[in-house]
């Protein structure tokens, strides 16, 4: 019971994850089940807009749990025949690259659930840039059913053939589950802070 008045250091995170949802049906019940933890403690939810995939679920869920989700969509994206309808606020921005740029503003944190490219791209991009000290902001990677696996892997790679620093390759959180997840970010974060 105390779980659920539980609060959070972030307001507000971002959520990169696919306009698919995947074969599998483990990749849907983690949407839910972080959308059940952002409810829990009360973050507000920003993602790419619309109701598909991956995307569709976790939006849907935040909503209903009553916490505020900001869709940014950029204007080509907008028929609903192609992304659906976006629950919560609709931010419509010009293009690809503003849409990025307004998701790192608005967003205290960011996570990716299993995507594919846009995924990936999105969550390439915020890494390089605390990478670059562009921000300072925390990145998770929920990692369901070993889907990250490979990908944490060639991060591991980069490291050792010399391509990034130990600091850069620690840059990036990574749990299991959404429980586990949200409490090492949280963690990394209050460090980052008190450091
Ligand atoms: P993907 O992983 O390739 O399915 O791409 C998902 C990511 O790219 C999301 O986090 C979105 O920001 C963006 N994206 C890709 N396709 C769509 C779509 N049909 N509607 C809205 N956003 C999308």
């Amino acid at each position: 019971m105390e779980e659920e008045k539980q609060g959070s250091i972030f307001r507000r995170i971002c959520v990169f994850c696919g306009s698919s949802s995947g074969r599998r049906k483990v990749f849907s019940e983690a949407a839910i089940e972080l959308g059940d933890e952002f409810v829990k403690r009360k973050i507000e939810l920003v993602y790419g807009g619309g109701s598909v995939g991956l995307m569709g679920l976790i939006s849907k869920r935040v909503h209903e749990g009553g916490c505020n989700v900001i869709g940014v969509i950029p204007r080509a994206l907008t028929p609903n025949e192609i992304c659906g309808e976006t629950v919560g606020e609709e931010r419509v921005v010009e293009g690809m690259h503003e849409r990025k740029a307004s998701m790192q503003r608005e967003a205290e944190a960011f996570i990716a659930l299993p995507g594919g490219y846009g995924t990936m791209e999105e969550l390439l991009e915020m890494i390089t840039w605390v990478q670059l000290g562009i921000h300072n902001k925390t990145v998770g990677v929920l990692n369901v059913d070993g889907y990250y696996d490979k990908l944490l892997a060639l991060f591991d790679n980069f490291l050792e053939e010399g391509f990034i620093k130990p600091c850069a390759r620690g840059i990036v959180i990574t749990a299991p589950t959404a429980k586990e997840l949200l409490l090492k970010m949280e963690r990394y974060a209050h460090d980052s802070i008190s450091t």
